[in-house]
């Protein structure tokens, strides 16, 4: 194995490589260690931190490591998160608490001035490339490009916008290490949750009750600026439209095709850009910057140029039209589904305030 491998220090930076959990097995550090020794409390309690961490702030601190002691610690606080959220089951703080791994991860490695972390990240995820320094330029294998990229969204990404040279794809440095956050993340979420025995749950539940909290804190946080809280009516947008924003809200990766429909929806209806803004705040990837941009763009504050949200036939054609009802059946358009379902509301309001006004007649009568 490669000496920059097995740097104890060098791993508690990447919990997640597969030298790290040897370092675990070879120092015979057991599950029920993790779960109940004393000597481990430590190591319990930093695990505990990386998940509140993970709720509050989105990324995981990385101690200075300075003695061996610590290593061990931080080392076995990696598995022991993974069981608590494991344990929690709930899926967005799953997703949340993978995402900040990654991030944290994808700092260090941005920072990281070394070309040896190059090579050592290619070849922990199996990417087949080339990297030539002085070009500032790293050609990745074409599947390894298409593995890893799928979920970032940003339009530079696609295919058809990268250059290629010898059947394989060009990058800077800076855009292979974003490519290798997204394969820490892949490794990270792999087989989250994990199947913890009920016991072992039941064990460290003691462990589980301030992370619950904070996952409550920070979903009344979310309800505040998400979806509850948009000034149009959002109970009689459609079906699609609720999928969607549910699955931003959930912090489930939405694709490219139904971001832009539900934004392109949402500015149709009247809600400004920082409305908008605030839906995407608990995505993945979450971006301000470029999420503003591509709202802007969007809304026609760019261009002068608004984008009407896509038809149904549109949506089904991309995988959009979800959990349709009987107003589906009768409208072409996610717009006039939504104008034709406030119709119907203030219709039936009309009509109840008229039976009321009409018993309350017959009554004085
Ligand atoms: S039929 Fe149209 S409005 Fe209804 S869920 Fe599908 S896309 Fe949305």
């Amino acid at each position: 194995m490669t000496e920059w491998h097995t740097d104890p220090g060098h791993l508690c930076l990447y919990p997640f490589m597969a030298a790290a959990s040897e370092y675990v097995d070879t120092a015979g550090i057991t599950l029920d260690d993790l779960i109940s020794a004393a000597s481990f409390e430590r190591a319990r309690l930093r695990g505990k931190a990386r998940v509140i961490e993970a709720i509050k702030d989105a990324t995981i601190r990385k101690p200075a490591i300075i003695s061996p002691a610590q290593v061990d610690m931080e080392l076995s606080s990696y598995p022991f998160a993974r069981i608590l959220v494991s344990c929690i089951g709930d899926g967005y703080l799953i997703r949340r608490y993978a995402l900040s791994e990654a991030k944290a991860a994808h700092e260090r490695l941005a920072g990281d001035a070394s070309l040896d972390i190059i090579y050592e990240m290619s070849e922990e995820f199996d990417i087949q490339m080339e990297f030539f320094p002085h070009e500032d330029q790293v050609l990745i294998a074409f599947s390894d490009y298409l593995r890893f990229t799928t979920n970032i969204r940003d339009k530079r990404w696609r295919l058809v916008n990268r250059g290629m040279e010898r059947g394989k794809v060009k990058l800077s440095k800076d855009e292979f290490v974003r490519v290798v956050q997204e394969a820490m993340y892949d490794r990270i979420k792999q087989d989250l949750p994990l199947e913890v025995p009920k016991q072992i749950c039941k064990a460290i539940d003691g462990y589980m009750g301030d992370i619950k909290r904070e996952l409550e804190e920070n979903r009344k946080k979310l309800g505040d600026v998400g979806f509850e809280s948009l000034a149009k009516d959002p109970d009689s947008f459609p079906p699609c439209v609720k999928t969607i924003l549910g699955n931003l809200k959930e912090g489930v990766n939405v694709t490219h095709g139904a971001r832009f429909a539900v934004t392109s929806f949402l500015s149709n209806i009247g809600l400004t850009e920082d409305e908008i803004i605030a839906i995407y705040k608990n995505s993945p990837d979450f971006d301000e910057e470029r999420t503003r941009y591509q709202v802007e763009h969007i809304g026609g504050d760019k261009t002068g140029i608004r984008y009407t949200a896509p038809s149904c036939a549109t949506m089904r054609t991309y995988g959009n039209c979800t959990g349709t009802d009987d107003i589906c059946d009768k409208v072409a358009h996610p717009l006039t589904y939504y104008k034709r379902k406030l119709k119907l509301k203030a219709k039936k309001k009309k009509e109840k305030t008229v039976t009321k006004g009409q018993v309350e007649q017959d009554e004085k009568v």
